[in-house]
């Protein structure tokens, strides 16, 4: 009986038929999103609402993924070379991702979905190290993280940093989880969180911030808890459907 599974009543269409079905619908979806965030990577590069700022946005593009990586705010060489984790921090980050997950840096760029608490070079402060954004700067760009949430619906995003841990790990958005507040590094990296947010639910794997300024992921405990939260974000389901090339 090629093509139907007798089922003792009728016979029905084997599952060739809804795989093209399902395979047609997820391509029409995608294209749906990848036009959405085409819009607003656009849109985000125009943007000018916090003077402060000391550089124009930096964008990783309009990557389609069910994974996004949330960086801090870019140094000052990211505006110049246009793509975020440039520099030394990217350095460690992508021999992070090539070590545990056997992605390197391009298939990381081209599979994953780069965003950040603030978009712009927040410039430096008077002991020369890059400045903290301010509150206002974050809420204002916030409004673009919001909405690629709302349009990629990811399921899982990888904060990079205690200020980008900060959108996601407080107690308003931790579904089910008791974490102290304010935390400690020791506290989250290494875990695996349920969080909400924009009127979605994913999951919440942090890194801590690679870049050479702090030595807390080289020595104990930090370098063990990240190689834990590394090898989390390896076995993610979302992570293992990238390396295979396709989304959900
Ligand atoms: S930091 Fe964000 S909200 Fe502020 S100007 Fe840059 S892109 Fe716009």
């Amino acid at each position: 009986m090629s093509g139907a599974v007798a089922t003792g009543l009728w016979p029905v269409q084997s599952c060739g038929l809804h795989n093209d079905v399902r395979t047609a619908h997820r391509a029409v979806a995608t294209t749906s999103i990848q036009i959405q965030l085409d819009k607003h990577v656009t849109q985000l590069l125009r943007c000018r609402r916090c003077p402060r700022m000391k550089s124009t946005p930096v964008s990783g593009g309009a990557t389609v993924s069910d994974v996004m990586i949330i960086g801090q705010a870019p140094g000052p060489r990211e505006p110049v070379l246009q793509r975020p984790f440039a520099h030394t921090a990217g350095k460690t980050l992508f021999r992070w991702f090539e070590g545990f997950c056997g992605m390197n840096e391009a298939a990381v760029r081209s599979k994953i979905y780069f965003a950040a608490v603030c978009r712009c070079f927040p410039g430096k402060n008077s002991s020369g190290t890059d400045r903290v954004p301010a509150p206002d700067e974050i809420r204002n760009c916030s409004l673009w993280m919001d909405n690629e949430i709302q349009i990629l619906q990811p399921r899982l995003i990888i904060p990079v940093g205690r200020l980008a841990i900060m959108q996601f790990i407080d107690c308003a958005r931790v579904v089910g989880e008791a974490v102290s507040f304010p935390y400690r590094l020791e506290e989250v990296i290494g875990r695996k969180f349920r969080v909400a947010r924009g009127g979605h639910r994913f999951d919440v794997i942090p890194l801590p911030h690679p870049s050479g300024a702090s030595p807390w992921h080289k020595i104990p405990p930090g370098r063990a808890l990240t190689e834990r939260a590394l090898k989390l974000i390896a076995r993610h389901p979302a992570v293992a459907t990238l390396c295979q090339g396709r989304r959900r």
